[in-house]
């Protein structure tokens, strides 16, 4: 089998509220989508989608996924989407580095995978769990009123688990963090998500302040140097995101007990071929995840949600559910939806998600 066509769509995606990063430093409304479908000789047609979340979240932009593609089109036609880690090599080859410009073909290959064998992508990752996957809303960071009414409404769908965005302040941080604490329901997940802002001084007098609360706080320092040290002198659980990227940074996560829990986003680690390999350094090293997106459609979604379903019940924490967050849906009827506050996989061959393609228009770029 061998892929004989590259379209590339691109779709904004607005928010249904505009949306406030950690310390009210980043503000969005809309996200800059691309979606890449795969065709085959053999008949088979794959997805993939790559959605920042924003251009300043991370090192990640769309018109970046769409020129990296031009650049790789030439080493992925031709190639057996079904050989991924061929696929993998290639690109890496080709363009080293730019992992999330990546990530929606090796989506895309998985998709056409599991089509090719009849099984789901969860399934091709070695077998899902039966129960789904408990989804997290993305807390906007404000008040604590402000920030208690956001983790209200979700808790009106079912939601179970919450990203609460906090940095900046740091008397306001702890006032926020105590205030969510006193208010959190028996069995919710809330994950304080500093998203890099703090410094080490910072992260040190929050986290000290809030230590007897043993709450988990994600990012809270720019770097993994910085997360290290600030690991020293403070008790309170870490969750690494940002600055999880590679494999060696799994490794060296794991080896040098930097955080307890990883935070696995497939398009900003290049995809399920490199995700599943930090999914697997963790289950050895007994440390959590939670698998997402960056950001995007039911799509983007339903490949995390495939991933996390994958993780055994007691190492995975909560997927992201970011289409509730949206204006549009580019594949209505189809894919991982919250029902209950839980994201499901169910028994469609691939990744059971594709879009409705008069949604997306036409191609901006075709390869052939
Ligand atoms: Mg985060």
């Amino acid at each position: 089998m061998k892929i004989t066509r590259i379209s590339v769509y691109q779709k904004d995606l607005p928010l249904a509220d505009p949306y406030w990063l950690s310390g009210g430093r980043l503000k969005f409304e809309v996200l800059d989508a691309t979606f890449v479908k795969l065709e085959t000789d053999a008949g088979l047609t794959g997805w993939g989608e790559g959605t920042p979340w924003g251009h300043t979240y991370v090192p990640a932009h769309g018109p970046g996924i769409r020129a990296g593609l031009e650049t790789m089109a030439p080493v992925i036609l031709g190639q057996d989407p079904r050989m991924n880690e061929l696929v993998e090599r290639a690109m890496d080859l080709c363009l080293p580095g730019h992992l999330y410009a990546k990530a929606p073909v090796d989506l895309a290959c998985w998709d056409i995978m599991g089509k090719a064998c009849g099984l789901p992508i969860a399934d091709l990752l070695g077998g899902k769990r039966d129960t789904g996957t408990p989804a997290a809303s993305s807390v906007s960071s404000g008040d604590p009123d402000y920030m208690m009414g956001i983790i209200s409404k979700y808790r009106e769908q079912g939601y179970v688990a919450h990203s609460a965005k906090v940095g900046g302040n740091v008397d306001r941080d702890i006032d926020r963090i105590r205030h969510i604490e006193a208010n959190r329901k028996p069995g919710e997940i809330i994950l304080y998500d500093v998203n890099r802002a703090w410094t080490r001084r910072e992260a040190g007098i929050v986290m000290n302040a809030v230590a007897n609360l043993g709450v988990t706080f994600e990012q809270p320092g720019e770097t993994l140097d910085d997360v290290a040290e600030i690991r020293k002198v403070t008790t309170s659980p870490i969750s690494v995101d940002e600055t999880l990227v590679t494999l060696q940074d799994a490794c060296r996560i794991a080896r040098d007990g930097i955080a307890d829990v990883f935070g696995i986003k497939l398009n900003r680690v290049g995809g399920l071929t490199k995700a599943r390999r930090m999914r697997d350094v963790a289950l050895a090293h007994g440390i959590q995840m939670f698998v997402m997106a960056t950001g995007g459609s039911v799509m983007a979604d339903t490949e995390a949600a495939h991933l996390a379903q994958s993780v055994p019940q007691e190492f995975i924490q909560a997927s992201w559910s970011c289409q509730d967050m949206l204006t549009i849906d580019v594949a209505p009827g189809r894919g991982c939806r919250t029902v209950n506050g839980i994201l499901t996989v169910d028994d469609t061959p691939g990744l059971g998600c594709d879009p409705d393609e008069t949604i997306l228009g036409d191609p901006v770029a075709v390869y052939e």
